[in-house]
């Protein structure tokens, strides 16, 4: 009798503590571990080139490439964190990363970067510059490098640069294929790196599109969306 009352209370005891789990613990626990494993997916280091005592390169109507590329990274970081990504960005202001001193600054800022990257461990790196080149003021369009060693790395390139050339089909007329590059910012992890060169500021309709909130807004998007199409 006292055996078939404890049998009994063990199941009882049971079922509850399988219920309660069900209904609260294990449940809420399932759901907190699929909207972490979401947001948690993939991390992205977004870096806007340049910034402080190097501004980059600047367009015939007034336009610092440094300013723009933090504009267009913020727009960016933006939609990815809305999209569920985890955002590390190398430079949140108009500050260059190399600290008080001048001395060897450019040298230092890319330091930064890559320190920055590499403590973040990212799944990827998303480089964000605009192009000049004057002895051929006629070149436009929004151009995507990649580094010649990485797979990964050109795989993101083609993502990133079809929905950019939809961009460039638009405003250019025609399409660009991504381009193999030795830079710095394309060696400072394994794992896939591109640098965006959102468009040329030696050019000057590509620097007044450039100039339009719409455009860098459409940049972005372009840009978060190949990054989304290579994760498929
Ligand atoms: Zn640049």
């Amino acid at each position: 009798m006292f055996i078939v009352v404890k049998k009994k209370s063990i199941i009882l005891v049971f079922c509850v503590v399988t219920l309660i789990l069900a209904l609260t613990g294990t449940g809420i626990a399932l759901t907190k571990t699929g909207a972490f494993a979401l947001q948690k997916k993939y991390a992205v280091v977004i870096d806007a080139g340049h910034g402080g005592a190097d501004g980059g390169v600047t367009g015939k109507n007034g336009t610092k490439e440094s300013d723009l590329n933090l504009i267009v990274a913020r727009l960016l970081e933006k939609k990815l964190s809305d999209g569920g990504f985890r955002t590390i960005m190398t430079r949140k202001d108009e500050n260059g990363l190399y600290g008080d001193s001048l001395d060897k600054f450019k040298a230092r800022d890319f330091a930064e970067r890559k320190r920055i990257i590499q403590e973040s461990a990212p799944d990827a790196v998303i480089s964000i510059h605009a192009n000049k080149f004057p002895q051929s003021p006629s070149r436009r369009g929004a151009q995507v490098f990649f580094n010649p060693a990485s797979e990964e790395g050109k795989k993101l390139a083609n993502s990133l640069q079809d929905r950019l050339n939809r961009l460039n089909e638009k405003y250019v007329g025609k399409t660009f294929m991504p381009l193999k590059g030795e830079y710095f910012m394309l060696n400072c992890t394994e794992k896939p790196s591109v640098i965006v060169e959102c468009g040329f500021l030696s050019n000057e309709e590509d620097e007044k599109l450039l100039q339009t909130p719409e455009y860098r807004e459409e940049l972005a998007e372009a840009i978060a969306l190949g990054l989304s199409d290579y994760y498929k």
